[in-house]
């Protein structure tokens, strides 16, 4: 529309915005960006940008290498200053193919298309993340390294704790962006962090995520610091999750279709099947939730992470939880998915194992309320509780056979998923490390 063309313009001359960001995310979840300067600003709203797709992971085909990524103009972000020294504007694209139609590789297709089926209905799936992270210190030369910038613990705040000024910092962006940030706090381990975002829709808390991460990136290093998402980075002490706190509601937040105060742990049926699914597909989805060789390692016993298939309402060793909360509060957390993925894909899969819960009516089993990690093999399997892949070439097998993932995630990305991280694995289980060299070289 024409006049959104021209308000948007108006606007990025009342901002004096000197470049536009053209933001798109590959497969992998990586942002990719062309910057446009002031002469072509009204040809990058209208037309987008042209780009060369071969080189984006998981878009790799030869003959589609002439994209185009056009700008979602309500998407218009004003970046904060450590952006650049220069006014700079963000627009979240949309990607298509050189015949002019959506490009099926772009993730935030695929969440666009998932959530129609539940925009279909009069509601909108709404997403809060718990998004945790570390702070590392850097060598002379500026690299990151693995000495954590502080040595405060779970909600510190003392001096011990130098973290909370840039706890503050990324918050007083977050607000500033109208992101709703609700807390932030230090985390278990020395030098981790987290962040709290308000629950709001999934497609604008995917955006949000993705530009989470870059404010978190350059707060760290504009205090001198390296931030990484990287899901288990310390041996031996707690790794980094994104605990998705879900539910559907009436596209009005009136009405939580996860909400029944009469029914048993006020989970209505339409819950109940929602969690169903997500605890029959989970083993088909870890791959997009848990997505590298890494995350497999954070999650192990002993660290606060889940390891195995159940559910809870309060035992926090479960896979899925039901936070306290009442109305439009009602809600489910899973927590197996870390701050290292494609969040778009990552909402995306969590959808579509819920929708496909309700579409079969399937039931979950009884919640288990005792600590998971201390019952015995035996109890565990008494209980029919199954564990979650070890690694993620298991986690690879389980989606290689998905049907559920297919559809989910369509062809493209499915295909190019599997190939991009079996290539990971194929990698990393092919290499002789450090662990074996020292386990096995002195006495074999
Ligand atoms: N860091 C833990 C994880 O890996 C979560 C700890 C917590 O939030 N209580 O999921
Ligand atoms: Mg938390
Ligand atoms: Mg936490
Ligand atoms: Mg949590």
């Amino acid at each position: 529309p024409e006049d959104l063309v021209s308000k948007t313009l108006k606007r990025i001359e009342e901002d004096k915005v000197e470049f536009l960001q053209m933001q798109f995310t590959d497969i992998i979840g990586n942002v990719k960006s062309l910057t446009v300067p002031k002469n072509r600003f009204e040809n990058a709203l209208t037309e987008g940008v042209v780009f060369d797709g071969s080189s984006v992971a998981g878009y790799a085909q030869i003959e589609e290498s002439d994209m185009r990524a056009i700008p979602n103009l309500e998407s218009y972000t004003l970046l904060p200053d450590e952006f650049g020294k220069n006014k700079i504007a963000r627009f979240v694209c949309s990607v298509y193919s050189p015949d002019g139609t959506r490009f099926p590789g772009d993730p935030r297709y695929v969440l666009e298309r998932i959530l129609d089926q539940v925009h279909k209905e009069g509601n909108e799936f709404f997403v809060g993340p718990e998004f945790e992270f570390f702070l590392f210190k850097r060598d002379e030369h500026g690299n990151p390294t693995t000495e954590p910038s502080d040595y405060g613990g779970y909600f510190d705040n003392t001096p011990l704790d130098s973290a909370s000024d840039i706890r503050q910092q990324i918050m007083k962006e977050l607000y500033d962006l109208g992101y709703q940030p609700e807390a932030a706090h230090h985390e278990v381990a020395y030098g981790q962090q987290e962040v709290d975002l308000r629950y709001a829709p999934a497609l604008k808390m995917a955006d949000r995520i993705v530009m989470l991460k870059s404010i978190i990136k350059n707060i760290a290093e504009r205090n001198g610091l390296y931030a990484s998402f990287m899901p288990k980075p310390i041996n031996g002490v707690n790794g980094s999750g994104m605990h998705i706190h879900q539910s559907i509601m009436s596209a009005d937040e009136k009405t939580n279709r996860f909400y029944d105060k009469n029914a048993k742990y006020g989970l209505s049926d339409y819950a109940m099947h929602y969690l169903g699914g997500i605890l029959k597909y989970i083993n088909e989805a870890s791959a997009v939730l848990a997505s590298t060789v890494n995350s497999y390692k954070r999650l192990i016993p002993g660290y606060e992470a889940p390891v195995y298939i159940s559910w809870a309402n309060k035992n926090r060793s479960a896979l899925v939880r039901i936070p306290a909360g009442e109305g439009v509060r009602k809600r489910m957390e899973l927590r197996c998915p870390d701050p290292a993925g494609n969040p778009y894909l990552q909402f995306a899969v969590v959808l579509g194992m819920g929708l496909e819960g309700i579409k079969n009516r399937i039931e979950p089993p009884e919640p288990v309320e005792k600590d998971i990690f201390h019952m015995t093999p035996e109890e565990r399997q008494a209980e029919g509780i199954m564990s979650m892949p070890e690694s993620l070439g298991e986690a690879l097998h389980h989606l290689r056979s998905s049907k559920l993932m297919r559809n989910v995630l369509g062809d493209h990305v499915y295909e190019n998923f599997i190939t991009v991280k079996q290539r990971e694995w194929d990698q990393f289980r092919s290499y002789v490390g450090e662990w074996e060299i020292k386990r096995y070289l002195p006495t074999l």
